[in-house]
């Protein structure tokens, strides 16, 4: 087989089976990879209505048909499973270099099923498959996890999951190698309610590509646009921390849980040469990247001196940063650490700002909170707290179990920062770019699934001669006009980046003018002889797309579910460019209607219209649906 591995590896952890299936040739050639593959994986093995923590759930792990390959910026990998931190789909992904090496071992996805009796690792080994026990792991952090497992196999890949997975924590992730993470939405969670504490791998076998010689020409063309791409230094100097300019010009740093959009004693915080200057070591990348938007990170003073880590990436310099009222990169390099080796989402931790709220407005006290003091820029609490969610201590059990529960013992739901059951480090009050993406996004609001981040930092004619029917206004972030167009692109154009598992920063969802569809249809034809073209390709991302909504759908979620916090509908920024704008959700609600339609969806009930999933050749998602009375016939 060419592009694709071929093989299916599932795990049945209650029967202690390990099950190899042909990949289905047709799934393949429809669903790309990974994330496509991965959901409809999801929803043919797990029941309408599975608790995301009971055994029925799966989680796949899987890599792509470029994956592996020379194709650059190809070396992701991502997840699929119910998520429990929104009830919704959790798809996540991350780079470090799993994905490729699962793919050299001879698979396309692992499918996890079931849960094992007692604590469990997972150690591939090209053909060899075992689970082996992992008593001696249960209770250790991620990162002696993967010594124990290096000491045992050798220098290998890894997934590992920390205390806060093992004990269910709501955001606890799924650590890829060391600083790598399938984050956001509660993978770690759903690993360790199947006692699986690690998965380990070594692949030796190599990727076949059908036309070599065409598609190697094709990596170079691809290399050479993406490193003479504008964005390309930045990217490859500062990683995400970039961005941190354009907010400050925009007037919407989250500062103090969204309380203020600018932080001018930040300001040196902020400015991207500063990790450069005070943590960055050298650059560092995944397997297969000409980018090197990551970076080797050591503490050179203060209280967290010598510490060290890869990664720093945007939402920890903001969950760390202006969120809680701190501005020191020793203290996020810090952080990020104790997230990485508990096995917290970076979003999960966002509940910190959430509590020193609380704590401001009196709403709780310090004997609430198991005697801490929860002031604004408190680093040692905000250590504490991670601890506390983790282990599930104190006031860190009652937060473990999610947003939700965790307002109704404390009360202030109206201050919690999320959007469509999700946390976000982005406003949406003024930019209808991030309001609708985050709104609609199947995932819940962030800006995973369909930012168009080249609104921010694309020259309008770009827009215009790519797409002329768009409206001329498409890329004004303030102005609603055009937004439905450019989400609903951006949606169906990433889902095809998460199944071939390319990473986004390399691509025009993030580079106008970088790598296109057209450009990642020849590299698949050339990789596995299968015909693509623009259209084609474009159209195996909507299908995904479209099954990953109407997953949610199936689930119990209908238009209700698209919803903004009242802290960015009823209250607003004090100063800035932004000052007293509040999100108006008639024009946004316009916008999410307008884009449900589009996608083919009603836009009252929030249901799939049947002609949608038939053009798409998505016929057995219809039987369900209309069994469940969700479906628009
Ligand atoms: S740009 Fe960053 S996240 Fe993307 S592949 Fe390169 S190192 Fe990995």
């Amino acid at each position: 087989m060419y592009g694709w591995a071929g093989t299916i590896l599932t795990i049945d952890l209650s029967k202690e089976q390990i099950i190899k299936e042909p990949l289905d040739m047709d799934t393949a050639e429809k669903f790309l990879g990974s994330d496509g593959i991965g959901v409809k994986l999801l929803w043919e093995r797990v029941p309408a209505g599975t608790p995301p923590l009971d055994p029925a759930n799966i989680i796949c792990f899987g890599s792509g048909p470029l994956t592996g390959t020379f194709c650059p910026n190809s070396g992701k990998m991502s997840s699929v499973f119910k998520s429990p931190t929104t009830g919704l789909i959790g798809v996540s992904t991350a780079g470090g270099f799993f994905g490729p090496e699962l793919k050299e071992a001879g698979y396309d996805l692992i499918v996890l099923m079931g849960k094992a009796k007692k604590p469990v690792w997972i150690w591939i080994d090209d053909d060899d498959v075992e689970i082996r026990d992992a008593a001696h792991m249960w209770g250790k952090t991620a990162w002696e996890a993967i010594d124990i497992i290096h000491e045992e196999v050798g220098d290998v890949p890894t997934i590992t999951i920390g205390p806060a997975g093992e004990n269910q924590m709501f955001g606890a992730f799924c650590l890829v190698m060391r600083s790598r993470a399938l984050g956001g939405v509660g993978s770690g969670a759903v690993m360790g309610s199947k006692n699986v504490k690690a998965i380990g791998v070594r692949g030796t076998k190599g990727v076949q590509v059908y036309r070599p010689d065409e598609f190697m020409k094709k990596c170079k063309e691809a290399k050479d646009k993406i490193m003479s791409h504008p964005v390309y230094a930045g990217f490859a100097r500062y990683g995400t921390p970039q961005w941190s300019p354009v907010l400050i010009a925009q007037g919407v740093v989250p500062v103090r849980n969204f309380q203020e959009g600018v932080f001018p004693e930040g300001e040196e915080f902020l400015d991207p040469e500063t990790p450069c200057k005070e943590v960055f070591v050298k650059s560092d990348a995944c397997e297969g990247c000409v980018i090197h938007c990551g970076h080797w990170c050591e503490v050179r003073s203060g209280p967290y001196k010598g510490t060290k880590t890869e990664g720093l990436e945007w939402y920890a310099e903001y969950m760390f940063g202006p969120y809680i009222g701190c501005t020191d990169w020793g203290f996020v390099t810090k952080a990020s650490v104790e997230c990485n080796n508990l096995g917290i989402g970076f979003g999960a931790a966002g509940m910190i700002a959430w509590l020193m709220e609380l704590y401001q407005r009196g709403i709780i006290s310090k004997k609430d909170v198991d005697g801490l003091e929860l002031t604004w820029g408190n680093q040692e609490a905000a250590l504490e707290v991670l601890r506390k969610m983790a282990y599930r201590e104190g006031i860190g059990d009652i937060l473990a179990q999610g947003w939700e529960k965790a307002a109704e013992e404390l009360g202030g739901k109206d201050f919690q920062p999320l959007i469509t059951r999700l946390i976000t480090t982005e406003c949406p009050r003024a930019r209808m770019d991030v309001a609708l993406s985050h709104i609609v996004s199947v995932r819940g609001g962030d800006h995973n699934k369909a930012l168009p981040y080249f609104a921010w930092i694309c020259p309008p004619e770009y827009i215009h001669k790519n797409w002329p029917d768009w409206p001329k206004e498409t890329p004004d972030i303030y102005n609603p006009i055009g937004k439905p167009e450019i989400v609903d692109w951006i949606e169906d154009w990433k889902c095809v980046n998460d199944s071939l598992t390319v990473c986004y920063w390399s691509t025009s969802v993030t580079m106008p003018g970088g790598t296109n569809p057209t450009d990642y249809a020849e590299l698949l034809t050339y990789a596995t002889g299968v015909e693509y073209d623009e259209k084609k390709l474009l159209e195996a991302g909507r299908r995904i797309a479209v099954l990953e909504r109407a997953f949610n759908v199936r689930e119990g979620w209908g238009r209700d579910v698209y919803q903004l916090s009242p802290m960015f509908t009823d209250r607003a920024f004090p100063r800035g460019s932004q000052a007293g704008v509040k999100a108006d959700m008639k024009v946004i609600n316009e916008m999410v209607d307008k884009f449900l339609e589009r996608k083919g969806f009603d836009s009252k009930t929030g249901y799939p219209r049947k002609e949608t999933l038939e053009q798409l050749g998505l016929d057995f998602a219809i039987k369900q649906l209309r069994k469940l009375g969700r479906i628009i016939d």
